[in-house]
């Protein structure tokens, strides 16, 4: 954890020649760190991408990803980082936006710093920049519409490129649409209708939507509602009883009770077990449930009961889905003596299935509280849970786009625009504030600049090329990296909610305008804090990084079967 409180003890005007000013020495570790991430994630970025399709190999450059497998340890680049994860906690993409363009803000605050321009200076040309740019932002909205499928596959895929290969993101942004247009309901994405699943074993292209709400049963032995009990694969219009209590006799505690000396006595403990779990069993039947969900255990007598019965009986589901069931069926999630008619419910179907090596019940066909599950699957764990992680942000990006109804270019084509806004706006304010107001201008097209070197075009080239565009009125213009040229990214489909870049250009500048003010080092608790410059030196430009994997920006995994 980051220790956010500053210590004011120096302040800038008093530093000597031997101790490098609090400032330098945070800019330093936030411009090693932008250095490091401009390295990993930028040039090679796009071209390195990539999850092969024939499931080989996983190579990650989701900068959240990225940053998660790093080990970082100076504090202010601990800074940086929080700002990535709350990008991506928040709205799930823009990570490499953010920090980016946090990287470049401070490299431009140290040439303005060295020039002579005061620290309060800059801080202020850059609130002004960023709360000005947030302004104009909606100006680069482009109207598209969001009731076509197509679309939406655009703004998922837009999410997704430069991670996977196309014939995989392709998949993910199919995925993706699918299940949130399942749960859309009058322009509203509940994430809580979507229920999300690991299972292990199976290629990537193996991930599937269900309709319904899926139960892992793993967890609950099947053997006694094998194939020789006779219970059905199906229920349709399934009476649904959920129970929140174990339905099992504490056998040290039973045995405790009865003095075992003979064998009546052993016969009567028998009897009384028995007795228990009849009762049990009779009076989940006599609500009338075909299927009951229990969220402890169930002993197997009790099961065995219910089998015999035609009840199916799953035990130990997770507390949240035995919620959702609730919802979902209509039921209550009672004790065994206030199980009744009253309380049970119903779902459409109940359908137990396999998956891999997992057995799964699927309930589903529920109006009310419509329910979608997304079982992601690969050939190891680490596959699958990047691509949770990439649909998760998809469905981020999809929510925002459908509710909010607010979509710009990408391709670097709302950066360049913007950039060119801020230079004229910086013509009206004060002197040393212009100066802060051009550099957050600069810092903005290093996005296009790090996507055009990431596609091998030249990037000065790119940017002149850009700027001449939005110059003759193209606020559309952005980079194809496709064909390595300038085009309209609303044409081509690149593009990015709205809510994503506005949060990734005001926590860039949040967290510069913090580094630049501080007026001593930004201290965390425990041996980090004002003497890491100490260090630089030994630690060459990557000083500020750790890797924990040594080479943690890009995984590479076998996918076995
Ligand atoms: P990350 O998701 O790796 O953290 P960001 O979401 O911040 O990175 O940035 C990705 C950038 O790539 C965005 O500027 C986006 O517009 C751009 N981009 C995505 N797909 C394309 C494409 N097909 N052509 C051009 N640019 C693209
Ligand atoms: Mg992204």
């Amino acid at each position: 954890m980051v220790d956010n409180s500053v210590s004011r003890g120096s302040s800038i005007t008093s530093e000597t020649d031997d101790e490098p000013a609090a400032w330098e020495t945070n800019m330093k570790a936030g411009q090693q760190l932008a250095e490091v991430i401009r390295t990993t994630l930028g040039p090679n970025g796009l071209d390195k991408m990539l999850i092969t399709s024939d499931g080989k190999i996983i190579i990650t450059n989701d900068g959240a990803s990225i940053l998660d497998r790093m080990n970082i340890s100076n504090p202010v680049a601990n800074l940086v980082v929080t700002v990535a994860e709350q990008q991506d906690s928040k709205v799930g993409d823009g990570t490499t936006t953010a920090v980016l363009l946090a990287g470049k803000l401070l490299s431009e605050a140290e040439t303005l710093l060295e020039r002579g321009v005061h620290p309060t200076a800059i801080a202020r040309g850059y609130h002004l920049a960023a709360s000005h740019a947030a302004d104009a932002l909606d100006d680069w909205t482009v109207s598209i519409d969001f009731d076509d499928d197509d679309r939406l596959r655009e703004i998922a895929r837009t999410v997704v490129t430069g991670k996977w290969d196309e014939s995989g993101t392709e998949f993910l942004a199919n995925k993706a649409v699918e299940t949130v247009r399942a749960i859309e309901r009058d322009g509203r994405v509940g994430f809580e209708r979507i229920t999300r699943k690991t299972i292990p074993g199976g290629s990537f292209y193996d991930s599937t939507v269900l309709n319904g709400l899926v139960i892992d049963m793993n967890e609950s032995s099947t053997d006694v509602v094998s194939p020789e009990t006779g219970l059905p694969r199906r229920y349709d219009d399934a009476t649904i009883a959920l129970i929140d209590q174990e339905l099992s006799i504490d056998k040290p505690n039973g045995i405790g009770a009865v003095d075992l000396t003979s064998y009546e006595d052993y016969q009567a403990l028998q009897d009384y077990e028995r007795d228990i779990y009849e009762s049990h069993a009779d009076a989940i039947t006599a609500s009338g449930a075909d299927v009951v969900f229990c969220q402890q255990s169930i002993d197997d007598p009790v099961r065995y009961l219910l089998a015999r019965a035609g009840v199916l009986s799953v035990e130990r589901t997770r507390r949240d889905e035995l919620h959702k069931l609730a919802r979902a069926t209509g039921s209550q999630p009672v004790t065994i003596e206030e199980l009744s008619s009253a309380t049970v419910g119903t779902a459409e179907t109940v359908d137990r299935r396999s998956v891999g090596p997992t057995e799964i019940t699927v309930v589903s066909g529920f109006d009310e509280f419509k329910q979608v599950s997304v079982l992601f699957r690969g050939g190891t764990e680490h596959v699958a849970e990047e691509t949770k992680r990439m649909l998760d942000n998809c469905f981020y990006a999809l929510k925002l786009a459908i509710e909010d109804e607010a979509i710009v270019p990408g391709g670097g084509a709302t950066e360049v625009g913007l950039a060119r806004e801020l230079r004229t706006f910086a013509t009206g304010q004060a002197g040393k504030e212009q100066l802060a107001i051009e550099a957050f201008a600069d810092a903005l097209e290093t996005i296009p600049r790090t996507l055009a070197e990431s596609s091998g075009m030249d990037p000065i080239d790119a940017i002149l090329e850009l700027r001449t565009a939005h110059h003759d009125g193209a606020s559309a213009a952005g980079l194809d990296l496709q064909t390595k040229s300038v085009a309209d990214m609303t044409e081509r489909g690149v593009l990015e909610p709205l809510y994503i870049k506005r949060r990734a250009v005001a926590s860039a500048a949040e967290i510069a305008t913090m580094i630049v003010r501080v007026d001593d080092n930004v201290s965390v608790t425990g041996d980090h804090g004002t003497h890491e410059h100490d260090h630089d030196h030994d630690h060459g430009p990557s000083g500020a990084v750790h890797s924990t994997e040594g080479y943690p920006w890009a995984v590479g995994h076998s996918m076995g079967h």
